[in-house]
């Protein structure tokens, strides 16, 4: 293999790699928190947050992972756990994951000593894009196929990844913005529903995550996914990104109450 086809390789190894629901995705957990934050943290939160609304906000992730100063943060977005196993049984990788870093950014945000990212405002950006991404059935994922990341599937005729229909592709299709989508997913819930998702604990939310991942492969065969995968799933994508605006809103409360 000749140096040049082993970057262009590279190059494509590293494009289909996916980390986190798609912008839509993020700014819909950051938009229903919002709903759910008490008037007192939202002030706290607002103030801190220079650069971007907590909507807005969850996509900083992202936005920086070209940059090789943040390259090690590219483990943070996702955990491997196989099937038949619990996180506690795994061992844990010292690059960080997707529960160990929410957790260490909880204790950094109670804590105001921050070590893992520079600031207070870093600290809760990364939060947001954190507890949508965990809620993501396939960022608690296989390590054999890259959360989904491996599988080709086709999307309405369109080659791509499994991985990447659950980012993105479930939530595009519904052709909503983040508004919408939030207002739809949050309108009918209740106060003891909301206690109840608030109650859990991060690992609770990755086991969660763990047991929906297996009906994401629910298509056998016939990868040419489309209405039909949607019609199964949307509700449960709706589910997750409802649960993670409502547990986020409940962290920042627990930190700026
Ligand atoms: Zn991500």
């Amino acid at each position: 293999m000749s140096l040049r086809s082993v970057f262009f390789a590279f190059f494509i190894f590293l494009s289909t790699l996916l980390w986190a629901w798609g912008p839509t995705g993020h700014r819909v957990v950051g938009y229903v928190a919002q709903k759910h934050l008490t008037s007192k943290t939202a002030k706290k939160v607002d103030a801190i947050l220079t650069s971007y609304s907590l909507e807005m906000c969850g996509n900083y992730l992202d936005f920086i992972r070209s940059d090789t100063q943040y390259r090690h943060m590219n483990a943070w977005h996702y955990v491997s756990i196989p099937d038949g196993k619990t996180y506690a049984e795994c061992d844990h990788k010292s690059a960080g994951d997707v529960i160990q870093i929410i957790e260490k950014l909880v204790q950094e945000l109670k804590t105001k000593e921050f070590s893992i990212v520079e600031n207070e405002e870093f600290a809760i950006m990364a939060l947001v894009h954190l507890v949508g991404d965990l809620h993501q059935p396939l960022h608690v994922g296989l390590e054999e196929d890259r959360g989904g990341n491996s599988v080709s599937v086709n999307w309405f005729g369109k080659k791509t990844n499994l991985h990447r229909i659950w980012d993105k592709e479930l939530i595009d299709h519904l052709q909503l913005s983040y508004t919408e989508l939030g207002n739809h997913i949050n309108r009918n819930i209740t106060k003891s529903q909301i206690a109840l998702w608030q109650r859990s604990t991060v690992r609770e939310w990755a086991q969660e995550s763990q047991n929906l991942r297996t009906a994401c492969y629910d298509f056998e065969k016939d990868t040419n996914l489309g209405y039909s995968y949607s019609f199964r799933h949307t509700q449960t994508m709706q589910i997750r990104l409802e649960q993670a605006g409502v547990r986020l809103a409940g962290l920042l409360n627990e930190i700026y109450n």
